[in-house]
């Protein structure tokens, strides 16, 4: 089974102008390898700016969204806004979302629903905490993370579903590639017995959690498989 790589940044609450500007600089300038999905993912206020000076090539992603086009919720923005700014993709459901501001399952499977009846593409992230890790439950917890986004899925083609085990995020402890293969086959299962075997053939899941730029080659070869059309090399992870 082919899947197009995908490498997603996210750059949270981070960055200014300027400093956002020397990063789409270098960016506009990378050599990326044509069987790569690069998305970058940049802070709400930004994203206009950003869509606008970063080249085509490379996608642009809200951080979150609401579940509504348009209404009074002060501070939000919805996926008509970031469609708006031309903008493809929305992150939902990220460990910081889930955990520092308290969003559930249920809210972030409405966003879900309404980003893709939006035509957003949407990278929905699950994850484990350490406890949970601990405690044995990690296939439990992902489950129905993951059972939470799918009732509200109907055409899987645009979702990308990110495996970020919250001790792993911002923390510089990496989850080793066994571990993210094993809970990545796990959930490929998971999703063929309760979607269907197409789309557990072929959704694309990632990792996020201190990935850098000395550990994403390990990561991205020992956690992919499958094979490139003409039995090509795999591409390189050239930007984390
Ligand atoms: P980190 O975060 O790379 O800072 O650990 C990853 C993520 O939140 O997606």
């Amino acid at each position: 089974m082919y899947r197009i790589f995908f490498v997603g940044l996210n750059w949270k609450m981070n960055g200014d102008k300027k400093s956002l500007g020397d990063l789409i600089t270098t960016l506009n300038k990378a050599n990326l390898h044509e069987e790569t999905d690069v998305v970058c993912a940049a802070p709400a206020v930004y994203l206009d700016f950003v869509r606008s000076n970063l080249r085509a090539r490379i996608g642009v992603a809200a951080q979150n969204c609401y579940k509504v086009a348009k209404g009074a919720f002060t501070g939000e923005i919805s996926p008509a806004m970031i469609k708006d700014c031309d903008v493809e993709w929305v992150i939902l459901g990220h460990s910081e979302r889930r955990h520092v501001f308290g969003e559930s399952d249920e809210l972030i499977g409405q966003k879900v629903a309404h980003a893709l009846e939006s035509d957003l593409g949407v990278i929905a992230c699950i994850g484990e905490k350490l406890e949970e890790r601990e405690a044995g439950t990690t296939e439990e917890v992902v489950y129905a993370q993951t059972q939470a986004i799918a009732d509200n899925v109907k055409d899987w083609r645009n979702v990308v579903l990110a495996y970020e085990p919250v001790w792993a995020i911002g923390t510089g402890k990496t989850a080793s590639p066994e571990q993210v293969q094993e809970v990545h086959e796990k959930l490929r299962e998971w999703i063929r017995a309760n979607v269907s075997e197409a789309v557990g053939d072929n959704i694309r899941i990632i990792y996020g959690g201190s990935v850098t730029g000395a550990n994403c080659k390990e990561l991205a070869f020992r956690t992919r498989r499958g094979r490139l059309p003409g039995g090509r090399s795999l591409p390189q992870a050239r930007v984390c």
